[in-house]
């Protein structure tokens, strides 16, 4: 490990961590959109909300395609009737804007450890984390293996609280025949760059009440009381009323253009994605590294990261080294995540510590996303393969 420093790129490009499979099919689409001159929230979104529900098999009138999960998880809570003086369980193991989401709708996020095997919160540690402000929980189904759902909704019902769930990784998952996203109160999709699934920037809200998914329409356009696309289509011009505060949260019909094509590759993209993910779990198992845990029989996993911990006790190499080797080799790779105590600012504003959530600090100071897309070729995954064996 002493020439840590000079390691030779194992390629001649950078591999860029998460880049998208885009087919010219979504070039064609975005062209035709721009010519057609409407861009803005329009039929392209109305097709893509359709496409979206029905490979979820809930009816069209359940979902609300948005501008990014973020703004899904924020007005999920905003409709279960979340606010000041509640508060919200969720995992200290997930991206800064799950816990963002509850803080934006005035309530204090709670956190419960995560179980160290699937990385997904623990269901136990919720119900110790219980008061009587307790009003909702939002779990996130990591790297696209879903939390375990029956414990949860037990919980849930035996406390009266909502379940929001995060499925920025799950767009795939199901849980026992259950699709991630209908099984609680609510389910928030992503379509950023470097998730499954791609608008460029966009989101999916799906909720099981229909007038929680009327309200959240509302809430996503302004407050206004008829959204747009009803507003400008050729029916005429309709006045609309301002009925709350709302937000600026639709999507447009240029990023729709994009998703209405990836989702007809859904299936294609996570066999792709599960090819890859069987080749590392064969050829990186003999290294002194935590691999996934094995995907449950009756679970479908989404595939969206693959994770390696590297202890720097068993690997010789601390994690940070092993993330600027990787880089030095040409290879990209993410963190998901530092757990959530780590940053600051949730530590000033509430008194979080990273030791307190044990689970979470530690598999956060471990874990190394390596590159999982379609988009990847045969050779990226030998090179990504390589690059680790060489730090290893
Ligand atoms: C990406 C992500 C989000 C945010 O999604 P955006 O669409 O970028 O707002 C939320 N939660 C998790 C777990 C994520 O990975």
């Amino acid at each position: 490990m002493g020439n840590r420093n000079h390691l030779k790129p194992v390629r001649d490009n950078f591999l860029v961590f998460g880049s998208p499979a885009i087919g010219e099919d979504e070039i064609d689409e975005v062209v035709s959109c721009l010519r057609s001159g409407w861009l803005g929230t329009g039929p392209r979104v109305a097709q893509f909300e359709r496409d979206f529900a029905a490979y979820k098999l809930v009816d069209n009138t359940h979902v609300a395609a948005v501008n990014s999960c973020t703004a899904a998880l924020h007005i999920s809570m905003i409709a279960a009737g979340i606010g000041p003086g509640d508060e919200v369980i969720t995992t200290p193991m997930t991206f800064c804007a799950t816990v963002n989401a509850i803080i934006h709708s005035g309530a204090t996020p709670v956190l419960a450890d995560i179980d160290p095997l699937t990385l997904n919160i623990s269901p136990e540690m919720i119900e110790a984390v219980i008061t009587p402000h307790t009003r909702a929980i939002l779990p996130v189904h990591f790297a696209g293996r879903p939390c375990e759902m029956d414990a949860i909704m037990t919980i849930a019902d035996k406390h009266g609280l909502k379940v929001i769930e995060d499925c920025a990784h799950a767009i795939e998952t199901e849980y026992k025949g259950k699709k991630a996203g209908t099984i609680g109160d609510f389910g928030c999709f992503s379509f950023y760059i470097t998730k499954n699934i791609v608008t460029g920037e966009g989101g999916m809200v799906l909720a099981r009440n229909l007038k929680d998914i009327e309200r959240m329409k509302i809430l996503a356009l302004h407050g206004m009381s008829k959204d747009a696309w009803n507003r400008f289509s050729d029916a005429g011009y309709k006045h609309y009323q301002v009925v709350e505060c709302g937000f600026k949260y639709n999507m447009m019909d240029l990023q729709a253009a994009i998703g209405i094509h990836q989702m007809k590759r859904i299936k294609s993209y996570r066999e792709r994605r599960e090819e890859i993910w069987s080749l590392y779990m064969d050829k990186l198992s003999g290294l002194p590294v935590t691999l996934p845990a094995p995907v449950n029989e009756d679970q479908v996993h989404a595939f969206h990261l693959f994770t390696l911990q590297i202890d720097d006790n068993e690997c010789g190499i601390s994690r940070d080294e092993f993330l600027s080797g990787m880089t030095e080799q040409n290879i990209g790779i993410g963190v998901h995540y530092m757990s959530i105590p780590e940053h600051i600012y949730y530590q000033d504003r509430f008194g979080w510590r990273p030791e307190d959530f044990p689970n979470a600090m530690k598999i956060g100071r471990q874990t190394v996303s390596i590159p999982l897309s379609a988009a990847l070729t045969d050779t990226d995954v030998e090179n990504v393969i390589t690059a680790a064996k060489n730090l290893l």
